[in-house]
């Protein structure tokens, strides 16, 4: 029985490119791996030669470890491997050589083929990608793709192709081991969750803000969320589906994610009999954002975050974003603003959340004024909030707002 270990080998994206900082972003990022690998047991991870290393305590623990980290953001790539000291190898290998014999590799031939044997299926060929990221080794990566390609052809009875192939190996020699793989999969990049800030983002129950959340969570920030809900108070309003949302969203989090629901009702009992119809959605959307601006000072957050889309919508021209918030001096980021709808809709399936968006839900916005202005202008609105008086109604809704704390499913 050849000694081998099980282990998962990833590749981190952007922060190879990073300079001084590089070393604060990897350290986050093999926290946040080992909060999403939290009551494995004997797991554990090493920084070997530009990758991680997460060694299982068992075989068992592969699939769920993968599947785990492949939400970890900052990998590249995952794939479950197998790890074989170079010790043994080196020294058949060199055996070998001295007799004059044709390298053996028996350990690393022996995990190939049964790398060949579980996941080949029905490929009609195959092909080993050998790479050396140390070059010690007695072989280059032709010949070790060669030796090990003939032992795979011969056991498994599959032919090799090196174009295109149906089912790759993948071989890479490291300067203690050496590692086999075949599931390698691609992740989703990005910088490690909660590198770079707080963000507040403003969450309906559709499809485009839980996407813009996911967006700048994976550029490394920690989103908390605002959700206005019609009714009386929280539980009139229902948000199962609101926290759902935020609780998919959690699992690509080290830590909880703060939900802050706000009742529309001061801002409803002011505009009646003050604003018009056409101008209601607007000043409603002014209303939103003042409201998370608030918010976002109480909580540290350094940005507001939308799921709007430029023209999408009536609220989403560009005058009315312009004439919104003005006066809003917290950056208001926009990460779908040039995407269209079936372009999120891919990313809303790709991240798991769709299923939820399209739950029944009676939004807030969904039930404003079907005629809105087009081509509101910001001295209009703000002629219109003092006359309502949307400062007090901001303030109202802010102090009545209520936290909710959410963590991924499972972790309750
Ligand atoms: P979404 O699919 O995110 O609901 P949408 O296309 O329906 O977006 P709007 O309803 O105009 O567009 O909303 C635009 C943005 O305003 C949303 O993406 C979200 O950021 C914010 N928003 C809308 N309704 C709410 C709400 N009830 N609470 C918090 N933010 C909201
Ligand atoms: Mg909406």
């Amino acid at each position: 029985m050849p000694f081998t270990t099980p282990v998962i080998a990833c590749t981190y994206s952007e922060i190879a490119l990073k300079g001084r900082n590089r070393k604060m972003f990897l350290r986050k990022l093999v926290n946040n791996m080992q909060a999403a690998l939290r009551g494995m047991s004997g797991v554990t991870i090493h920084h070997v030669e530009s990758r991680l290393l997460v060694r299982l305590g068992s075989e068992t623990q592969a699939d769920e470890a993968a599947s785990r980290l492949h939400r970890v953001f900052g990998l590249q790539w995952v794939a479950p491997a197998i790890e074989i000291p170079r010790a043994t190898l080196d020294a058949e290998l060199a055996e070998d050589k001295a007799n004059g014999h044709v390298p053996r590799l028996t350990d690393l031939c022996e995990a190939a083929c049964g790398l060949a044997r579980d996941g080949a299926g029905n490929a009609r060929h195959f092909r080993i990608n050998a790479r050396r990221s140390d070059r010690s080794f007695g072989l280059n990566s032709l010949e070790i793709g060669m030796h090990v390609g003939a032992a795979v052809h011969h056991r498994c009875k599959l032919p090799g192709r090196m174009v295109d192939p149906d089912f790759t190996i993948d071989v890479l020699v490291l300067r203690a081991s050496v590692l086999a793989f075949a599931a390698k999969e691609q992740s989703f990049g990005g910088l490690p969750a909660c590198s770079s800030g707080r963000t507040m983002v403003l969450l309906s129950g559709g499809i485009d803000s839980p996407v813009a959340a996911w967006m700048l969570m994976r550029r490394g920030s920690r989103a908390d969320f605002v959700h206005f809900y019609s009714g009386r108070n929280v539980d009139e309003a229902d948000t199962a589906k609101i926290e759902q949302l935020v609780q998919l969203l959690a699992g690509w989090s080290p830590v909880a994610l703060h939900l802050h629901l706000v009742p529309v009702v001061p801002y409803e009992t002011r505009a009646i009999g003050v604003i018009e119809d056409r101008y209601d959605m607007v000043m409603f959307r002014r209303f939103m954002v003042r409201t998370a601006a608030r918010l976002a000072r109480r909580n540290k957050c350094l940005a507001l975050v939308t799921g709007d889309s430029l023209g999408q919508v009536a609220s989403q021209t560009l005058h009315n974003l312009a004439a919104i918030s003005p006066d809003v001096t917290l950056p208001i980021l926009r990460p779908l603003v040039g995407l269209d709808k079936h372009e999120i809709t891919a990313w809303s399936r790709r991240t798991g959340l769709f299923e939820t968006s399209i739950l029944p839900y009676r939004d807030c916005c969904s039930i404003r004024s079907p005629r809105p202005i087009l081509t509101a202008r910001g001295v209009d609105l703000l002629k219109l909030s003092e006359a309502m008086g949307l400062e007090e109604a901001v303030r109202e809704a802010a102090d009545a707002s209520v936290r909710r704390d959410i963590v991924p499913v499972g972790q309750a």
